[in-house]
């Protein structure tokens, strides 16, 4: 099962028409390559145009937390929305003007919709630059690397700079007292 649908009968129904498919597949995510599980449903609709897809899909993605470099799965929540070109007339079979924007998704002349490649770029989009296997995770000691999360070392402890410049700020925001 993948994130292609056939949708030659689709394509000559009215405008409006819709068809819904419930999706459970493997798509490659990223060029490692890896490949990330999507769930979820897709809705296709007839435009004037072409097919209008409309996907709400979970994923997974496994990382390593940017703080102490523990591994962690993010849930992914993806919302793809695109128009896919139609590049065959559906009644007549014949070869339709490519769309001028080379980037627009289109409809193969087999008439498979293919939303492998819109969902990849939604799933590069939503995942986190600096993952945490939780918001207030401790990260590592850099003395001595051992994950704080788990105790405290018996590194010195050193004065974290980022609250000294809130405290002097709270200092200032206070005023000469
Ligand atoms: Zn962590
Ligand atoms: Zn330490």
């Amino acid at each position: 099962m993948s994130l292609q649908f056939n949708v030659s009968l689709l394509s000559q129904e009215e405008i409006g028409a819709v068809r819904e498919h419930t999706v459970d597949c493997r798509i490659l995510v990223s060029d490692e390559p890896s490949h990330g599980q999507v769930t979820g449903c897709v809705a296709l609709m007839k435009t004037t145009d072409g097919i209008l897809a409309t996907a709400q899909l979970t994923g997974k993605q496994a990382e390593q937390c940017s703080r102490c470099l523990e591994g962690m799965t993010v849930p992914l929540k993806l919302e793809v929305q695109e128009e896919f070109l139609l590049s065959v007339d559906p009644v007549s079979g014949s070869t339709l003007r490519p769309p001028d924007d080379p980037d627009t998704f289109s409809v193969s002349a087999t008439h498979i919709l293919d939303m492998d490649e819109a969902v990849r770029q939604a799933w590069t989009a939503t995942l986190p630059i600096q993952p945490l296997c939780k918001p207030d995770c401790m990260g590592l000691c850099s003395e001595c690397g051992q994950n704080l999360n788990e105790g405290n070392c018996s590194c010195s402890p050193v004065p974290d700079e980022r609250w000294g410049t809130l405290r002097e700020l709270a200092q200032e925001l206070k005023g000469p007292s």
